[in-house]
């Protein structure tokens, strides 16, 4: 007989993580276009998808554990030390093995109110409590994250640009954000959606990374055409890499990701033309939606969020959408803006779709 009131018992606070909700799909078979989570509108580069295939040759094989093909090829496009660089699961893998390695029980992380839902549960997850910080209009507000540390602060999470918001930090902004941490703070910068953006006074970390001893950047194929395959990578001094290494899984990117990721990196081609279509049609979304009722915040991301005069509007957007066969992510649940929709930046057609739809709920609202 067993007796069920003992059994095995999660460590402190896990079961007080909320579940990541991601953005939802259409119903299977259904034709519907998925908006909702910030994937590539073009595809996938052929040449990743051709380098993924010949990896089906040699499944029986265990992947070289450190991504080298991986690293060497981000090394090249980037100028970057391979050794600087350890590639990961998805970003997701990366960010909760900072979060394993760098925080633990009576420490604290600190992030912006609207930054990225992932950040609170893998803070929680190590035992560390989080510190949400309020922002100025969307955006990350230096000062107050400055006077949100505390002594025992040892994570800064900073999603540049950010997911939900599309908002960024300007390179002197995140410059004068190191400057005012002490050194035994890891400032993580997660540029997501840097290869998306136009901003010139904009700056992926690189820079601040190799300057700095207490600077990581996190960078996803994710948003690039390459989402199903899982692959994240970052950049940090030697001491942080060394410690990611110790923990992270032997063989944590498989092989068609190592190889998919490689060809995808140096398909600079592809890449670019990601870049131009998704900046004409986020302008041109951004142009037809933004009016009296709808309030586009200005993105540097590939998509935009867009404000309703309340909550009960958005989620009337969000269904008349969906009865159109277009979905996109409501940041009510996961972010606490339910007056908002996050769009994601598709084709011509799906643009044209959403402001269509949305220009017409609007007039006879
Ligand atoms: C999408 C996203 C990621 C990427 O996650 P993956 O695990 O690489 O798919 C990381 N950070 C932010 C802010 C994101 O929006």
């Amino acid at each position: 007989m067993s007796d069920d009131s003992i059994r095995p018992v999660p460590q402190p606070g896990i079961l007080d993580i909320a579940p990541y909700l991601p953005g939802k799909s259409g119903a299977p078979g259904s034709n519907a276009i998925k908006l909702s989570a910030n994937e590539s509108p073009l595809g996938t580069s052929p040449k990743a998808m051709e380098a993924f295939r010949t990896a089906a040759e040699h499944l029986e094989i265990y992947p070289e554990g450190s991504s080298k093909i991986l690293r060497t090829a981000l090394a090249e496009v980037h100028g970057i030390d391979p050794d600087r660089i350890v590639c990961g699961n998805g970003s997701d893998d990366l960010l909760h093995l900072l979060a394993q390695t760098y925080l633990g029980e009576g420490d604290e992380a600190v992030m912006n109110r609207y930054g990225f839902s992932v950040y609170p549960i893998i803070t929680k997850a190590a035992g560390a409590k989080i510190v949400m910080v309020e922002e100025t209009d969307y955006t990350a507000d230096v000062d107050a994250l400055l006077a949100a540390v505390t002594e025992k602060t040892k994570v800064i999470w900073l999603a540049n640009p950010n997911n939900p918001t599309g908002t960024y930090l300007s390179d002197a902004e995140v410059r004068r954000l190191h400057a005012g941490l002490r050194p035994d703070i890891l400032l993580v910068i997660d540029s997501a959606y840097a290869e998306y953006v136009i901003a010139a006074d904009y700056s992926v970390g690189l820079e601040l990374v190799g300057e700095a001893s207490n600077v990581v950047m996190v960078r996803t194929f994710s948003k690039m055409g390459l989402a199903a395959a899982r692959i994240g990578w970052m950049v940090g001094p030697a001491h942080v890499v060394d410690a990611i290494n110790r923990i992270r899984g032997p063989f944590n990117v498989n092989l068609p990701a190592q190889l998919a990721g490689a060809a995808a990196t140096r398909d600079v081609e592809f890449n670019a033309r990601l870049k131009e279509h998704n900046a004409k049609w986020r302008d041109w979304l951004t142009a037809e939606l933004h009016s009296n009722s709808m309030r586009v915040v200005p993105s540097q991301a590939n998509f935009i969020m867009v404000l309703f005069p309340d909550a009960e509007f958005a989620a009337k957007a969000f269904e008349t959408l969906r009865e159109r066969g277009l979905i996109v992510r409501e940041i009510g649940p996961s972010y606490g803006i339910p007056e908002g929709l996050r769009i994601s930046i598709g084709s011509e057609e799906a643009m044209r779709g959403v402001a269509g739809i949305l220009k017409a709920l609007v007039k006879i609202s």
